[in-house]
């Protein structure tokens, strides 16, 4: 029977004075009772218009039958048939973008809650009956695949699917990309990620780590060393800075620095991890995206008094997740709106003490939609603080790029890559990810990567690259600059 309510069911939580003192993960999860309940909302539409917003084609309708049926087993394979990260997509996709922007319920009242049921269904699975995996059968074709962020992981896990030797070169000491060195633990627990990694080891794909592509082997080499084709998804790892002065005193950090220290490092159980961080009593994050709001909730946490986010246009305009606003807001994050800094201030031995603001209004909207931030002459403050968060914005880093003369690139640095096959100008390289849309978000990458799958396929098999799904275009991109 039909479950009429308006709302969806409440997703449990942690308290929010208890959660700013700990990196445990904010959203508990539905219980069973809750997510056959909510599944009960689904109107089963003949026309399944929420599969449009999702870029990995999760068949939506039918997995959220299957849970309504407490058939939790079934709703995961329905799910895993076509998104290989189901705990990771439940969790940071901003379904109210994508799929759950295009529910009939939503129409009058809340949407059905795609992602929280999804999120169960996968936590459930690993918890009670987790799949068991093999190798596919090998065809003996070697691809290679640079960066294991999603976009990576997502072409890694198809490719071997189908058969082929796949090895994902990473960089870092760790491979998940932004899902282990960028998202907090808090919105994202770690041995998720690593058990969804595990899964790909467990399909055969081999991961070799502390592998930097550009300085041990590049493009040229990989074909040399036999692999057939190249997929790069090396993601959008470079920070944008504000260009002010006092920008290079202690205590200026780029969110990428900062949050990798926090995330990978595991800067807040120091001493007992190598890597220390330092906060102090007062910090500002300059931005207003979901890395900004990732960076200043990591602040507080740390044990940081008073933590502000200065951005230079209104609330209306911020481009982080509804959701990350709330929780930074209940967690105590001041918002210091329509303020745009213009100077770092430090001391004798170098360190932050203060940054200078201009006060802003707004005026007509510009290239991106938003309203213009206009500065107010004379409006100049001053903000004491001993650390400064800047998260404006990241690009792709140019290693790559700068070692290999004939693939195409776009003038801010982006791999240019066709919108449905991700092949690149240069023949058997393929690209997807941040890479090639500048920064945006978890499942666009993974979409890039399957496709990218499809076509490396085909033409590894002399056939046209012509995949089965067009690009989805849509979604969001928390990028501010
Ligand atoms: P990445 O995840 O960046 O992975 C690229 C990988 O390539 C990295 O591991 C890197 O080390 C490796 N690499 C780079 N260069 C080389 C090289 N030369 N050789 C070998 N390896 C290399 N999106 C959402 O959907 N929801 C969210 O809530 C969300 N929150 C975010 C919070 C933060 C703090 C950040 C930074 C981003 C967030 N995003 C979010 C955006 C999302 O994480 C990215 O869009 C996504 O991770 C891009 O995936 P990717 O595979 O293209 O690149
Ligand atoms: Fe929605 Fe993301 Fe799941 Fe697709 S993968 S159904 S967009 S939550
Ligand atoms: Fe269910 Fe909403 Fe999809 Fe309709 S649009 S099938 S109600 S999830």
């Amino acid at each position: 029977m039909i479950n009429r309510s308006t709302d969806k069911v409440k997703m449990p939580e942690q308290d929010p004075v208890e959660r700013r003192g700990n990196f445990r993960e904010v959203a508990t999860g539905y219980t069973e009772e809750m997510a056959i309940e909510e599944a009960k909302r689904c109107l089963q539409c003949k026309h399944k218009p929420c599969m449009d917003g999702c870029p990995v084609h999760v068949q939506i309708p039918e997995f959220i039958d299957l849970v309504a049926a407490g058939e939790f087993k079934a709703a995961y394979e329905m799910i895993t048939a076509t998104n290989s990260l189901p705990a990771i997509c439940g969790r940071v996709c901003p379904q109210e973008n994508q799929c759950e922007v295009l529910c009939v319920r939503g129409k009058k009242g809340e949407p059905v809650a795609i992602g929280r049921l999804e999120r169960f269904v996968a936590d459930w699975a690993m918890e009670n009956d987790p799949p068991v995996l093999e190798p596919a059968p090998s065809n003996d074709v070697k691809v290679a695949v640079i960066g294991s962020g999603p976009a990576g992981l997502a072409c890694a896990g198809d490719l071997a699917k189908r058969g082929y030797q796949v090895t994902i070169f990473e960089a870092f000491h760790t491979p998940g990309g932004v899902l282990m060195y960028g998202i907090p633990e808090f919105r994202l627990p770690k041995a998720l990620v690593q058990a969804e990694i595990d899964q790909l080891r467990e399909q055969g794909v081999e991961i070799q780590t502390n592998m930097v592509i550009g300085k041990v082997y590049d493009l040229e080499d990989l074909k040399k060393e036999g692999y057939q084709a190249v997929f790069v998804g090396t993601g959008a790892g470079l920070p944008v800075f504000l260009g002010v002065p006092g920008e290079n005193l202690n205590g200026v950090y780029s969110a990428n620095e900062f949050l990798t220290r926090i995330n990978l490092m595991k800067a807040y159980d120091f001493p007992n991890c190598d890597t220390p961080i330092r906060v102090g009593q007062h910090v500002a994050v300059i931005g207003g995206g979901n890395v900004a709001m990732d960076a200043a909730r990591s602040a507080k946490r740390l044990g940081a008094r008073e933590v502000s986010i200065i951005y230079r246009r209104s609330e209306a305009e911020l481009p982080a997740r509804d959701e990350e606003i709330e929780h930074a807001k209940e967690e105590g994050i001041n918002f210091c709106l329509l303020h745009n800094p213009i100077r770092i201030i430090g001391n004798d031995e170098g360190w932050v003490t203060g940054i200078e603001c201009l006060k802003m209004k707004l005026g007509e909207p510009d290239a991106s939609g938003r309203r213009r931030p206009i500065a107010i002459p004379g409006s100049e403050t001053v903000i004491d603080l001993e650390t400064v968060i800047v998260a404006i914005g990241q690009s792709p880093n140019p290693l790559i790029k700068n070692t290999t003369p004939d693939l195409e690139t776009q003038a801010w640095g982006g791999i240019v890559a066709d919108d449905t096959t991700m092949a690149t100008s240069k023949e058997g390289v393929f690209a997807g990810g941040d890479v090639v849309t500048g920064a945006a978000t978890v499942i666009l990458a993974m979409g890039a990567g399957k496709q990218a799958a499809e076509a490396i396929d085909a033409y590894l098999q002399g056939k046209p690259l012509s995949p089965e799904h067009p690009a989805v275009v849509f979604g969001v991109n928390p990028v501010d600059l």
